[in-house]
């Protein structure tokens, strides 16, 4: 009796304990590598005390295994790139909505979901790159200019398997619908210089050494790419600047459904769109903060203001679907 006695009391401190130590950690599965995150948590617990612990992956295996774990996960919170990475995960059920006046009052609107399942944290723009040798001013105007035969043979293009030119082609469908995007994407493919590219960095380096005078790429990667060598030739323009902008992309977080810890999760996202975590999660990466009252780092603010699309990113997802079948119909490989 006396042994079973202390046993349970025992039990019930162990309970206590993890309920206790449950409440002062969230867990953040992110498709962002650690350097992109780690200064940002290691700052928040400083502050709160709360210990944030995160685990590293793609994102399609993360969200698989949210999904696998169902009420079991540990995961409280979701942190990936793109918009429709994001759609994606709302709609395979593994996010509830977080309604915070503190995320809606840092955030703009089109940088949220409109069920509040995510909300944007950083912001990258997908712009034309050129080469300033080869490209004469005021020859850029517009990605849909992208299409004309004056760029025969001088355009470089990632794959359209990569979500960031599924995305772009989502809002283009959205601005222009699908066949006026169909002729611009086929003109797109008919100026190709090469083969598209893996990868953005292999694209803007492929500007530079004159393989193609022109693309599309993130503009962090150039970013990187020009801290590495401070000669590249390489330039940004930002097209579309009399009408709808340029297109802006994001990374964000979402609240899983069977998050443990929903509440230190809450706070923990809104204190992710405040001023400082939002420069710290920015610079870092060189993207734009998400929350329009925090200034870009000096680097970011070099390559000049624009005028950026105001479309919901949430866009990227309701028509990235549509998007690939375009892109795939065009024969964007
Ligand atoms: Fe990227």
């Amino acid at each position: 009796m006396q042994a079973s006695k202390g046993f349970l009391a025992a039990l019930a401190l162990t309970a206590l304990s993890s309920a206790v130590q449950a409440a002062d950690e969230v867990v953040v599965y992110s498709s962002r590598i650690d350097e992109l995150i780690k200064p940002v948590f290691d700052a928040y617990t400083k502050q709160s005390g709360v210990a944030v612990k995160f685990i590293t992956d793609k994102e399609a295996p993360l969200m698989a295994r949210i999904k696998a774990e169902g009420e079991n996960t540990p995961a409280d919170l979701l942190l990936t790139v793109d918009g429709g990475n994001l759609w994606q995960a709302e709609q395979m059920g593994i996010l509830q909505p977080l309604k915070s006046s503190v995320v809606e009052q840092n955030i703009p609107p089109q940088y949220r979901s409109s069920t509040d399942a995510w909300t944007g944290l950083s912001l990258r723009a997908r712009t034309i790159v050129y080469s300033p040798e080869r490209v004469k001013d005021g020859e850029l105007t517009t990605y849909e200019a992208l299409a004309e035969q004056n760029w025969e043979g001088r355009l470089c293009l990632r794959t359209s398997k990569k979500v960031y030119n599924q995305s772009l082609t989502a809002t283009l469908i959205e601005t222009h619908g699908a066949e006026k995007t169909e002729q611009i994407i086929k003109g797109w493919v008919n100026n190709l210089a090469t083969d598209v590219f893996a990868d953005d960095t292999a694209l803007i380096q492929a500007v530079d050494a004159g393989q193609c005078d022109v693309g599309i790429v993130n503009t962090y990667y150039f970013g990187r790419l020009h801290a590495q060598n401070p000669q590249l030739k390489a330039k940004l323009f930002w097209p579309n600047q009399e009408d709808r902008g340029v297109h802006v992309n994001l990374s964000g977080i979402g609240l899983t459904k069977h998050a443990p810890n929903p509440e230190a999760a809450r706070k923990l996202v809104e204190w992710m769109t405040g001023s400082e975590a939002q420069s710290i999660f920015a610079d870092i990466n060189m993207e734009y903060p998400a929350n329009p009252q925090v200034k870009p780092s000096a680097e970011v603010a070099a390559w000049g203001e624009f005028k950026a699309d105001t479309i919901p990113v949430e866009v990227a997802g309701k028509r990235q679907a549509e998007a690939i079948k375009l892109m795939d119909r065009a024969g964007w490989n």
